[in-house]
């Protein structure tokens, strides 16, 4: 079993933590705590705009749709392919992979990139990151995850803290 992302780059997962021998999303019960943690967020930030483009933009139209996603629940930073090779330069090149695991790190790259921090022209030619052919599976539309979105909507904030669920701002 491989990993795989589910709607945006950046977080992977293994296939069997997530998906049942169909193919088919498990559900959020089903799955092991800790993607089950990025998961049930990646249902709230799906379709989000990118986060540097929010920071550079002072019209939220002009902003594009995240394609990646990079950090921890809650405090992920959010990414258009435009803006995606800032963030590898700022981790790779900078020090910011100091900050790996870490709740800062949004945060701190965003200020980065506040105070005029970008990668130099060429560098996101250096490993064009749609080059993962398993990213993208069926299962992951633009649209969302109907199937956890209904089972959210369908759980009292109870059972959302019993699976430790935290949904942000989920806006259902
Ligand atoms: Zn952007």
């Amino acid at each position: 079993m491989g990993k795989v992302s589910i709607g945006l780059r950046g977080w992977r997962f293994d296939e069997a933590d997530v998906f049942d021998a169909n193919g088919a999303i498990k559900s959020l019960a089903e799955m092991p705590p800790e993607p089950r943690r990025r998961v049930s967020r990646l249902t709230a930030i799906l379709g989000n705009a990118c986060d540097v483009c929010m920071v550079l933009e002072d019209d939220e139209r002009h902003c594009n749709v995240a394609s990646a996603v990079y950090g921890e629940p809650m405090h992920e930073v959010l990414l258009c392919a435009e803006h995606e090779p800032d963030f590898f330069y700022w981790f790779r090149e900078l020090g910011g992979e100091e900050y790996a695991g870490s709740t800062a790190l949004s945060d701190t790259f965003l200020e980065w990139i506040a105070d005029g921090g970008r990668a130099p022209d060429d560098y996101g030619e250096i490993e064009h990151v749609d080059s993962e052919p398993d990213a993208l599976p069926d299962a992951a539309v633009a649209g969302g995850i109907p199937s956890l979105e209904a089972e959210l909507e369908e759980m009292d904030e109870g059972e959302r803290e019993a699976l430790d669920v935290d949904l942000g701002d989920l806006d259902t």
